[in-house]
């Protein structure tokens, strides 16, 4: 059983671990060798001043990869990147393809919980929304559970005091990834963390994780 790595920006290979590894749209075109597993999407960061038409073609594209398990990461962010309306956009065009490919979405989300929860309910898709790197309280995990998300935890996981080792003891394992993102992290060292956590044996977590991946992920492993 492996050590399922949600979302990582390191193309390298580890033993015991599947990874997904994020590709950004344009990175699909040119001849980088594909990972075994990845996801492809245009980043919030960088929605502004793009050919719509274009994106949407080269995407639905990209998807039809065999290596691509998801679309992402894609979202929204408050703090950076072009203004939300424009985001909104970009992210509307890309919500379509992964819900018509069936493929989950791996989000980024930053302060922009609400509107992610808000579209969820409007858009009746149901094919999996997986907020990445969540490091929220408690009570937002609890909302956006009750909206269908799964959450998945990076590094902050090992910050001692953290809100998100909070959150994380509320979480049904039936919801939950772990990613390395663009840490150096030991992916093996956040699961026996939560493993701590949650009063689990780590083999425990490791199992209810990859069976989240093979519901998710429509058993791509
Ligand atoms: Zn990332």
């Amino acid at each position: 059983m492996p050590y399922i790595d949600v979302h990582t920006h390191n193309h390298a290979e580890m033993e015991d671990q599947l990874r997904i590894v994020s590709l950004r749209l344009e990175e699909t075109s040119v001849h980088t060798p594909s990972p075994t597993h990845g996801s492809v999407g245009i980043h919030p960061w960088d929605a502004g001043g793009r050919d719509l038409d274009q994106d949407r073609q080269a995407l639905e594209q990209a998807v039809e990869a065999s290596w691509c398990v998801a679309v992402g990461e894609i979202g929204l962010d408050r703090v950076h990147g072009p203004v939300l309306k424009q985001q909104r956009r970009v992210l509307d065009m890309q919500l379509d393809i992964a819900a018509s490919a069936g493929l989950p979405v791996i989000l980024h989300c930053v302060r922009a919980h609400a509107d992610l929860m808000q579209l969820r309910k409007q858009r009746r898709d149901v094919n999996p929304w997986i907020i990445h790197g969540f490091t929220g309280h408690a009570e937002l995990a609890g909302q956006l559970l009750d909206m269908d998300f799964h959450l998945s935890f990076g590094s902050a996981l090992l910050e001692i005091g953290s809100k998100v080792r909070k959150a994380l003891t509320r979480m049904p394992l039936d919801r939950l990834f772990f990613e390395s993102d663009e840490s150096e992290v030991d992916i093996r060292r956040l699961y026996r963390e939560a493993a701590d956590l949650l009063f689990r044996e780590e083999e425990e977590i490791r199992g209810a994780v990859a069976a989240n991946f093979d519901r998710c992920f429509g058993g791509h492993r």
